[in-house]
C-alpha cells in the first residue's frame, strides 16, 4: 500500500491573542487536533461555515502559520522537520490558491509575467521558454495572449482566477490547495471557474484540496468530503454518501441549507439556528450542543470522539454509534 500524498495527525494551530501588563492573554484554538489523509490523485473537499478554522488549517499544512501540535506529513516527509532551504522544492510541489484573486496578483506585473515568474524562482527555463510555458498555461487555462499581456486591473474577476490557477499549475504541483477560490465571483462566472477546475484535474492529475462553505461546488468537484465545526472535524465520508445521507446532525443542518427549488419541502427543524461558537471560547463537551436539536447531558459534558461508522464514515456524534 503507498503512503498518502497528504496526511495530517492531530493537527492543532493555537493563537495566543492579547497580554500586556494588565490585560490577560486569550487563546484561540483555530486547528483544534484535525487527523485526515488525501491519496495523490483524488479531490477532497473540507466545509464548514466561515470562521470554522478551514483557511486557518490549509495555512497550517503549508506551515505558513506553524502548528501548536500534531504532523503534517506531504508524500513522507514531515514538513514540521523541515528547513527553509528543504522547504523550497516542496513549495514548488505544493500550491495554494487563495480566495481573493486581485490580492494575490502583483498589481505592476502583467499577467503572463507572474506565471514566467513563478518558474524563474523555481529555476525552471530560461527567459524565453518561462515566457512560452507561460503564455500555453494561460492558454490552458482560457486567457489569450492579448489577456495575458494585461495588468491584473484590466481582467474581470473570473479572469484573474483564472490566471492565478495559471500561475499555481504552471509549476506541475502535486497538491493544489484552493481555499474559497470562487467566493469573491459572480455565480455565472463560479460555475465556469469550477468547471475549469474539473477539467484541469482531470487532464494534470493534481491531487486538490478544496476549501469552500458552499456544498454544492464541493459535491460537484469532490470525491471525498470533510465537515468541519468550530476547529475540529465531525464528519468525514464519500462525498455522495454524506450528501445523501448525512449522519451527524451539523452535516445535516448544512445540507438542508443548500438551496432547493421548493423550500418548503426542507424540513425547518434541520436547520441550524443560531451562531457558531467563538474559538476564543468553545462551549465544553459536544460544541455543537449549543445549537443541536438533539443535545442532551452527555453531550454538554463529553466531546465525542471522531469515530468510524458501519458504512465506512467518520462521524464525532454520541447518537451516531
Ligand atoms: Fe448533537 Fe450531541 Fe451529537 Fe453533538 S454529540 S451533534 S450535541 S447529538
Amino acid at each position: 500500500m503507498t503512503a498518502p500524498l497528504l496526511q495530517l495527525d492531530e493537527l492543532r494551530l493555537h493563537f495566543d491573542i492579547g497580554g500586556g501588563l494588565f490585560a490577560r492573554r486569550h487563546r484561540i484554538q483555530a486547528v483544534d487536533g484535525v487527523s485526515f489523509s488525501l491519496e495523490a490523485g483524488e479531490a477532497f473537499g473540507l466545509v464548514g461555515e466561515s470562521g470554522c478554522g478551514k483557511s486557518s488549517l490549509a495555512k497550517a499544512i503549508l506551515h505558513l502559520h506553524r502548528p501548536s501540535g500534531g504532523k503534517v506529513a506531504f508524500d513522507g516527509t514531515d514538513l514540521g522537520a523541515l528547513g527553509p532551504e528543504q522547504w523550497r522544492p516542496l513549495r514548488r510541489r505544493i500550491q495554494y490558491v487563495f480566495q481573493d484573486p486581485l490580492a494575490a496578483l502583483d498589481p505592476r506585473m502583467t499577467v503572463v509575467d507572474q506565471v514566467a515568474e513563478a518558474l524563474a524562482i523555481h529555476g525552471i527555463g530560461d527567459r524565453a521558454a518561462q515566457q512560452a510555458r507561460a503564455f500555453s498555461q494561460l492558454e490552458l487555462v482560457g486567457l489569450s495572449h492579448e489577456q495575458g499581456r494585461k495588468y491584473p486591473h484590466a481582467l474581470s474577476g473570473g479572469q484573474r482566477q483564472r490566471a492565478v490557477l495559471a500561475r499555481a499549475l504552471v509549476l506541475e504541483p502535486d497538491l493544489l490547495i484552493c481555499d474559497e477560490p470562487l467566493s469573491a465571483l459572480d455565480v455565472s462566472i463560479q460555475a465556469q471557474v469550477v468547471n475549469l477546475l474539473v477539467e484541469l484535474r482531470e487532464r494534470l492529475k493534481v491531487t486538490l484540496l478544496f476549501i469552500s462553505h458552499d456544498l454544492s461546488l464541493v459535491r460537484h468537484l469532490c470525491s471525498r468530503v470533510a465537515v468541519m465545526y468550530s476547529s475540529r472535524i465531525v464528519e468525514l465520508g464519500h462525498a455522495d454518501a454524506l450528501f445523501d445521507r448525512p449522519r451527524h446532525p451539523y452535516t445535516r443542518a448544512l445540507v438542508a441549507a443548500i438551496p432547493v427549488p421548493e423550500p418548503r419541502e426542507r424540513e425547518p427543524e434541520l436547520i441550524a439556528s443560531g451562531e457558531p461558537p467563538s474559538l476564543l471560547n468553545p462551549p465544553p463537551g459536544c460544541r455543537f450542543h449549543t445549537r443541536c436539536p438533539a443535545a442532551t447531558a452527555q453531550c454538554r459534558a463529553e466531546a465525542p470522539p471522531l469515530i468510524p461508522l458501519a458504512d465506512g464514515r467518520l462521524a464525532a456524534c454520541h447518537l451516531e454509534r
